[in-house]
């Protein structure tokens, strides 16, 4: 599996001089499967670069994993050209929720008086789905969905092609205040999910000295992000959903704490980065032993 970052922030876009190494753009990643074929995590403002990226061929099928529908997941996702492709085909994927269809609620954004078009507008061959509860199958790839701690419906996923795994969970606050290390795996959110992982990406909106005054806002605090990966056992991490408060050298200043953090929970030996946008990350097979 391929990885490339379009969009690395949470909340709202952060442009400017002082995020351009980080980037500002919102959660979007683009997944490439074994087989070569496009998945799509989020579709934050970074999906408006991916799309104008695309060859044509790549627009042609593209199915987008959705975890909510916070504005920072859905807001690029008007300017995504394939979506403005009659030959290209686009599967949204989604939360359910009791209140209204998927197509019902991103329909609340992409209509007047939010937006100049309506979803029926749309040339492409469009549909939306709720993602299942059970495993599914996309191309190559297994998908496992499972409802995560956030604010509102919102879903984590977990990508297995072949030998290796992917867990995305970018807005995730999984202990809400109480001691992740001391939690039962059974009442620790997203555990399942990310068991193993090859790589994590995870919240990691706040610095440690931020999250008292953000308890219960659905956002992981740093320590607690790392606490995380180390309960879960991932292969790798990358932190990921930087509060758009957070410049540059911010950000470099709280990888440097993290990366204390990493050692000081005896995971150093496993990588840990920074998510960045345009940054390209391949998720190899395990050597064999
Ligand atoms: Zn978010
Ligand atoms: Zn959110």
């Amino acid at each position: 599996m391929k990885l490339k970052i379009w969009g690395a922030r949470g909340s709202i876009p952060a442009p400017g001089p002082e995020t351009t190494r980080y980037g500002g753009n919102t959660s979007c990643v683009e997944v490439r499967l074994s087989d070569g074929s496009l998945l799509v995590l989020d579709a934050g403002t970074g999906i408006r670069n991916l799309g104008l990226a695309l060859g044509r061929e790549d627009a042609e099928r593209v199915n987008v994993l959705l975890t909510h529908l916070h504005l920072d997941h859905i807001q690029g996702l008007m300017f995504f050209t394939p979506l403005f492709n009659p030959n290209a085909e686009v599967v949204i994927w989604g939360p359910s929720s009791p209140e209204a269809s998927l197509r019902e609620r991103i329909g609340r954004y992409i209509s007047a008086p939010l937006a100049p078009l309506e979803v029926r507008e749309l040339p492409c061959h469009l549909s939306f789905r709720d993602s299942p509860t059970s495993d599914w199958q996309i191309g190559p790839a297994r998908i496992s969905a499972a409802s995560v701690t956030h604010r509102g419906p919102t879903l984590a996923y977990r990508i297995t092609d072949g030998d290796t795994s992917l867990c995305y969970i970018p807005d995730h606050e999984p202990a809400v205040g109480a001691s992740i290390e001391e939690l039962d795996p059974e009442w620790l959110s997203g555990y399942d999910l990310a068991c193993g992982a090859s790589l994590l990406l995870h919240d990691c909106q706040y610095r440690d000295d931020e999250y008292p005054g953000h308890v219960g806002w659905g956002h992981s605090g740093m320590s607690d992000a790392l606490a995380f990966a180390a309960r879960t056992e991932v292969e790798r991490a990358l932190l990921f959903h930087h509060d758009p408060l957070h410049t540059d050298s911010e950000l470099d200043q709280l990888y440097e704490q993290a990366l204390e953090r990493w050692t000081d929970l005896g995971c150093s030996t496993r990588p840990l980065e920074m998510a960045k946008e345009r940054q390209e990350l391949t998720i190899a097979a395990p050597a064999p032993v």
